[in-house]
């Protein structure tokens, strides 16, 4: 009976198409997922035994290997040694939590800061302790899967308003005040996908109204944007009404963690309940001390230059790839209504065995993305993810550029149908 239970579960998920797509590429060796990288994560990445060039990271500064980011990884390991064999509650807190949570608070200019142990974990922490029974919290339907997560993991009512739609997130919002219910509002600062931005100052003004507490997973827009590179509430001009903004160390901070700032009554909070920071072990001392050298660097004279290099370089990436004729998502929208570029560059391919095939020409011509298909996108919306770093040459995105140029032409597809 038990066994059969068991397979049942198992064939559930066996049976889901997206997993069958995936199944099949594996097979034929063309699966873009669970690629084993040979060397550090750099512009260049020895994959499968040879080198190719990575638009498929997050690691937009280009810092996973600065070796000032090294040398506080190193620092950390030799002084603390490997982990922490416990909760920051208990024996998981070391000296180099509080120096990060004190620079984090001082960088964001807000009251407090807590560290978690990965991003995810992160929104877990906070949408997970804040809102319970009798709340509503509203997710942008493209936010991402740990906000999504964090809202299932609570006894509140979890509701989405359409992507980027402030109408959409208002009526939601009236309702819940309607019924009496508190809410709280979770989206993104950049889409991590298709790369386009939260309106935050619209967004914080609905939640003002309506009293409804507002949290941005600043992600993807850390180390990017904002003048003191602190992310989209802050490129919006609405940092000062948004109340918790959370964060990972996993893309342009280069290590592994996450964290929020907020008040010190809802770090407080969140400190003292939250399940996800509570009952886990604390990041390992290597990625906490590559995470502080990490934050410093982007608070100098050298963050920025990389911010801006970064930014040039999707730039560079999406006019190339425009003038070759390749069809991209549509350009993110700033706070003045006109276009921005972010780091990441979504070049639409469609049906999703067809990205699957385009996927693996571009890897044979020697460039690794990412590949999103559904349900990470819209079914037949699957893209390419290209993200650059401040590490690219224009010479390498260039190239990149060419490649993608040749797999997505339209005489490559008529060979490869026939
Ligand atoms: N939020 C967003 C928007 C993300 O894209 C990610 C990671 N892809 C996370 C949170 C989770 O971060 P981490 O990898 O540190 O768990």
């Amino acid at each position: 009976m038990l066994r059969n239970q068991k397979n049942q579960m198992v064939r559930r998920l066996q049976d889901n198409w997206s997993m069958k797509i995936v199944r099949a590429m594996q097979l034929e060796g063309k699966s873009p997922y669970f690629r084993a990288m040979q060397s550090a994560n750099s512009p260049r990445v020895d994959i499968d035994g040879r080198p190719r060039m990575m638009l498929g990271s997050n690691n937009y500064l280009g810092l996973a290997d600065h070796p000032l980011v090294m040398e506080g990884a190193r620092k950390a390991l030799e002084r603390f040694g490997a982990g922490s064999t416990g909760s920051r509650l208990l024996n998981g807190t070391i000296d180099l939590h509080l120096e990060l949570e004190a620079e984090i608070a001082d960088w964001y200019g807000t009251e407090a800061a807590i560290v978690f142990t990965t991003g995810h974990q992160s929104n877990l922490g906070t949408v997970g302790t804040l809102a319970g029974r009798g709340d509503v919290i509203v997710a942008d339907a493209d936010a991402h899967a740990s906000l999504h997560d964090a809202a299932r993991f609570t006894d509140a009512q979890s509701i989405r308003f359409r992507h980027n739609d402030v109408d959409s997130l208002a009526e939601k919002l009236a309702a819940a005040a309607k019924r009496g219910r508190p809410a709280m509002v979770t989206v993104d600062g950049v889409y991590s996908m298709e790369g386009d931005l939260a309106p935050v100052d619209r967004i914080a003004e609905v939640c003002l109204e309506h009293n409804a507490l507002l949290l941005v997973d600043e992600a993807h827009a850390v180390g990017v944007f904002g003048r003191n590179l602190t992310g989209v509430s802050e490129l919006y001009g609405a940092a000062d009404r948004t109340p918790l903004r959370t964060g990972t160390f996993s893309k342009s901070i280069a290590t592994t963690g996450g964290f929020a700032v907020g008040s010190h009554d809802l770090i407080d909070v969140i400190r003292t309940n939250g399940r996800a920071f509570l009952f886990t072990a604390s990041g390992v001392p290597a990625a906490v001390g590559g995470a502080l050298a990490a934050v410093r660097l982007i608070r100098s004279a050298e963050g920025q230059e990389r911010a801006e290099r970064c930014l040039a370089n999707a730039r560079f990436l999406r006019d190339s790839l425009v003038s070759l004729g390749i069809p991209l998502a549509e350009p993110a929208i700033g706070p003045d209504g006109a276009e921005i570029v972010t780091p990441i560059v979504p070049v639409i391919v469609g049906e999703s065995l067809r990205a699957f095939a385009k996927w693996h020409e571009l890897y044979e011509r020697g460039v690794f993305a990412a590949l999103a298909h559904y349900p990470a996108v819209p079914l037949d919306h699957a893209l390419l993810r290209l993200a650059v770093t401040a590490e690219h040459t224009f010479a390498d995105l260039e190239e990149a550029a060419e490649a993608i140029h040749k797999v997505l032409e339209p005489d490559n597809e008529r060979q490869l149908v026939a």
